[in-house]
């Protein structure tokens, strides 16, 4: 690619697809950021769509890995997070808010993931951070009995840990991945919420890997970062070498802090997905979040733009797309899905076991 700085053109982005898949090419920040120029609809576009679909065809496979999630504490946050309808400030209330489900309701969750098609429930909990005593033994004991009816495994997503303590009692409960996104560029972090830094995520990371758990950390796009900001958060999920990153696009519910931004346009996000395949090559992306809202009837087209890995079933406050849909999407595309029995044997796209 040339030094000076002009957006790449196609037969440029076709050779550096080269680079990354035989070179085994690391992009550097300047390259990522002239690629999330590149213009909707031109052959770059094309290229760059058709490079990340090459480059994870190479190094992650046709296998796609599906996740589902389970809000099983919902509503009354601490935290001031302006993207999330559970934050403090949100006067959102259209969804249901209880304590940490019982282990009846979280069973028949699992059941249902199961059923969709996931590979694993992420257990989330609306809470600044799980709290020793009776609180994380409480979870311990959710996850300790899910285990035991052997119907999906149970990833967890508790907030910021306060100490290497907590998540070794997690990971001893078998806990095999912790999900806790940066969610943004670090510069960017202080402007989406004021009860907690990004050094608080940054350490709970640290807690996680130090404890042997698999880290599923990614974030959301369109808060209002610039472009330049989105490539410093791809900087930033390169150092914390997450095995699963889940990218989000922010759906603007009102009532959030977020409520008036627009969503991100359709190509605009195609681009962004593509450019990270290109600037994370060997890492398992998954589209989460947000992209019934943004993609709208050109939703599958996310799966030409380099992500292995969809989330399943409904979110936290908001409706999914029906699984079955997801299916056929994926096998209109040539590609497959990441059955249990791929889970079971090992080893996992997410937790690596
Ligand atoms: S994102 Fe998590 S920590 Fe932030 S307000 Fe929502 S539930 Fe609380």
């Amino acid at each position: 690619m040339p030094q000076e700085l002009t957006v790449p053109s196609a037969t440029e982005i076709i050779e550096l697809a080269d680079r990354v898949i035989n070179d085994g090419y690391m992009l550097t920040t300047q390259e990522g950021k002239l690629l999330l120029e590149v213009e909707p609809g031109s052959e770059a576009f094309v290229a760059l769509l058709a490079g990340a679909a090459r480059i994870r065809e190479h190094f992650v496979g046709d296998k796609v890995h599906f996740c589902s999630i389970l809000n099983a504490k919902a509503g009354g946050c601490t935290e001031n997070c302006s993207y999330c309808a559970q934050a403090s400030g949100s006067s959102n209330m259209d969804y249901d808010k209880h304590r940490w489900l019982d282990d009846g309701a979280i069973e028949q969750a699992a059941a249902s993931a199961k059923e969709n098609g996931a590979g694993a429930l992420g257990l989330v909990a609306a809470w600044r951070g799980v709290k020793e005593g009776k609180q994380l033994d409480m979870v311990c004991d959710s996850v300790k009995e899910l285990i035991e009816t052997d119907t999906i495994r149970p990833d967890v997503n508790l907030g910021i840990l306060e100490s290497q303590h907590c998540a070794d009692r997690l990971k001893e409960a078998g806990v095999k991945v912790y999900g806790h996104n940066l969610e943004t560029a670090k510069s960017f972090f202080d402007e989406t919420c004021s009860t907690h830094d990004f050094e608080e995520r940054m350490k709970t990371i640290q807690y996680i890997k130090q404890a042997g758990m698999g880290l599923c950390s990614g974030g959301i796009v369109g808060m209002g970062e610039t472009k330049e900001q989105r490539i410093e958060f791809a900087e930033q999920l390169r150092f914390i070498d997450p095995d699963m990153i889940p990218i989000n696009f922010l759906n603007p519910l009102e009532g959030t802090g977020l409520e008036d931004r627009k969503t991100v346009d359709p190509d605009e996000a195609l681009i962004t997905l593509a450019v990270y395949r290109f600037f994370l090559p060997e890492k398992n992306i998954m589209v989460a979040g947000g992209k019934e809202v943004t993609f709208g009837d050109r939703l599958h087209e996310v799966l030409g733009a380099g992500i292995n890995s969809v989330m399943v079933g409904n979110y936290l406050t908001t409706l999914g797309t029906d699984p079955d849909a997801w299916h056929k999407m994926v096998g209109d595309y040539g590609m497959t899905p990441h059955t249990h029995e791929d889970v079971a044997e090992g080893p996992c796209s997410a937790c690596g076991e």
